[in-house]
């Protein structure tokens, strides 16, 4: 077991609804970007006189500059503008076509790449049938989001999505919370987050919500500290499926495992 309750007073009683993050949460982010950048670095170092080096300098540099334009955004993650960018950077001019087909490589490599965490499908169905509702709340553009939920078959596991690019900015402003909620409708003010990320997903959450904060662990996951510590910590969804079974049984106080 690897579930902690950190604030046993908060965690009481069933959700009224539980919102997802998808990146870093469902599946491990990392081998999937790093697969998707070395395709096209490969496909870099093919096509033009570049080394390894001057690719990882220039994309480095592509994505802190579109970062810094577009701030906190669903646009500025898009990977198609971060190779436009690079290409840019490393003197070739805005080459679309090319910026298209390292996008279209990037993701079909980072999705080939991308392994769902086990229980995850489990989990849904158990909500469902408690009745339950889930939504979505991730950053990034709807295009690619909704590309990953119908990769990993869970596009019908979701009562709802809401993308940063919809909601007009990402986590943790408020809109994507309050444009969940609004989806949603719950029948109660008892709102789960499960995410990985401290500031985004933690305190996004909490503050907005007022939600119960399950932070899923894995390796290169830090917890959150002070404003941003979780209600509870996780590494296996097996045992969110867990306490759930528990907090249905009645029972109300759950000892840490
Ligand atoms: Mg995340």
């Amino acid at each position: 077991m690897t579930l902690r309750i950190h604030r046993p007073n908060v965690v009481v009683g069933l959700p009224d609804a539980v919102l997802f993050d998808i990146d870093n949460t469902l599946y491990s982010y990392e081998p999937a970007h790093q697969a998707g950048i070395t395709a096209v670095r490969s496909k870099t170092e093919r096509l033009f006189d570049i080394t390894a080096d001057e690719f990882d300098l220039a994309f480095k540099k592509a994505r802190s500059d579109v970062n810094g334009r577009l701030g906190k955004t669903a646009s500025s993650h898009s990977r198609l503008l971060y190779f436009q960018s690079m290409l840019e950077t490393i003197g070739l001019g805005s080459q679309v076509l090319l910026a298209l087909d390292f996008e279209q490589t990037y993701w079909r490599t980072f999705l080939s790449h991308a392994v769902l965490f086990d229980d995850v499908k489990e989990l849904l169905d158990d909500l469902r049938i408690a009745g339950i509702p889930t939504a979505i709340v991730t950053d990034l553009t709807a295009q690619i989001q909704f590309r990953k939920l119908v990769y990993f078959g869970l596009d019908r596991y979701f009562d709802y999505c809401v993308t940063s690019e919809e909601a007009g900015a990402d986590k943790p402003d408020p809109a994507p919370f309050r444009l969940a909620l609004q989806k949603i409708t719950p029948k109660g003010s008892g709102i789960w987050m499960i995410g990985d990320h401290p500031t985004k997903d933690i305190r996004g959450a909490r503050e907005h919500l007022g939600a119960v904060t399950l932070q899923k662990l894995h390796r290169g996951v830090n917890v959150g500290k002070e404003g941003e510590a979780p209600d509870c910590t996780f590494t296996a969804f097996a045992d969110v499926r867990h306490l759930l079974t528990t907090l249905q049984a009645g029972v109300r106080r759950v000892a840490n495992y």
